[in-house]
């Protein structure tokens, strides 16, 4: 499990008075508030092909994004651009999200880290305390007759499985990695900080709702991997961090506000009464 920041007791004991908005969280979803300006996002250039490049960044497998891909939208204050994207797995295909959902961990938790569009580097974006926003994805399991369309798996097993220095990747876009735009509509959102040191607070964090499947072989093939030193990669995940009265959201609002207004409208109509709007 990634512990962070790794320091003595009594030094953790003041960082955790003053950082106080840290991920992963739980979120407990009938404690989430309806927010209608958590909008559709826009996906641009999501669909462009591009050969990422694997690194074992001693956390997880990293793949950085070499290509101009953004989103906005979702209430974000800007658009923000792709920078590298990773994922956080348990072991064997046991649990292994940062994030949980009314207490449940999944097994698998896919991060798409962006930095807002007019920085050039991470270090900057993370000195703002709304530079970088990170899209989440759940995994889960399912039982499956097909083969992955996405050769990322293999290429893990391949080229980062005991190589400390970077790989090139199969041809690949952000687009396939993730459920289609039209499932991306109900999603979470709240603040946050990283997930690996040094835990930077300045991360708004969008979590979908919908898991994408994965079967328990391919789920189980991440297990493989080998940190630097050796180490199976298993478990790379951190433990879920206090609320401390942060509120998280929830997209969706205007569709059922929407709904419930036109039965007002209806009711207020066969009742006669007359709108002064
Ligand atoms: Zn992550």
């Amino acid at each position: 499990k990634i512990k962070c920041p790794s320091v003595s007791k009594a030094a953790l004991r003041s960082i955790n008075k003053t950082r106080r908005n840290q991920s992963p969280i739980n979120i407990v979803t009938r404690k989430t508030l309806r927010d209608e300006r958590l909008t559709r996002f826009r996906f641009d250039n999501y669909q462009q092909i591009f050969r990422g490049t694997i690194k074992n960044n001693g956390h997880s497998v990293q793949v950085g994004v070499p290509i101009l891909s953004t989103i906005s939208g979702g209430n974000l204050p800007t658009s923000y651009k792709a920078v590298q994207f990773h994922l956080h797995w348990g072991s064997n295909g046991g649990p292994g999200s940062e994030h949980t959902i009314d207490g449940e961990q999944y097994p698998m938790e896919l991060h798409i880290v962006h930095m807002k569009h007019h920085y050039t580097d991470l270090t900057t974006a993370l000195s703002d305390p709304q530079g970088v926003a990170v899209l989440g994805f759940f995994y889960e399991v399912i039982i499956s007759m097909t083969v992955w369309k996405s050769n990322l798996r293999a290429h893990h097993r391949r080229s980062a499985k005991h190589q400390n220095g970077n790989t090139s990747l199969h041809s690949i876009s952000l687009a396939q990695l993730i459920p289609p735009e039209h499932n991306l509509t109900t999603y979470y959102r709240y603040k946050g900080s990283l997930t690996t040191p040094g835990c930077t607070e300045a991360v708004i964090w969008t979590l979908f709702e919908n898991p994408i499947p994965l079967s328990m072989e391919q789920l189980r093939a991440f297990s493989e991997l080998k940190f630097h030193n050796g180490k199976q990669m298993v478990g790379t995940f951190r433990p879920v961090q206090p609320l401390n009265g942060r509120q998280v959201f929830r997209s969706g609002g205007a569709v059922v506000l929407a709904t419930s207004a036109l039965l007002l409208a209806a009711i207020a109509t066969a009742l006669g009464l007359s709108q002064t709007n």
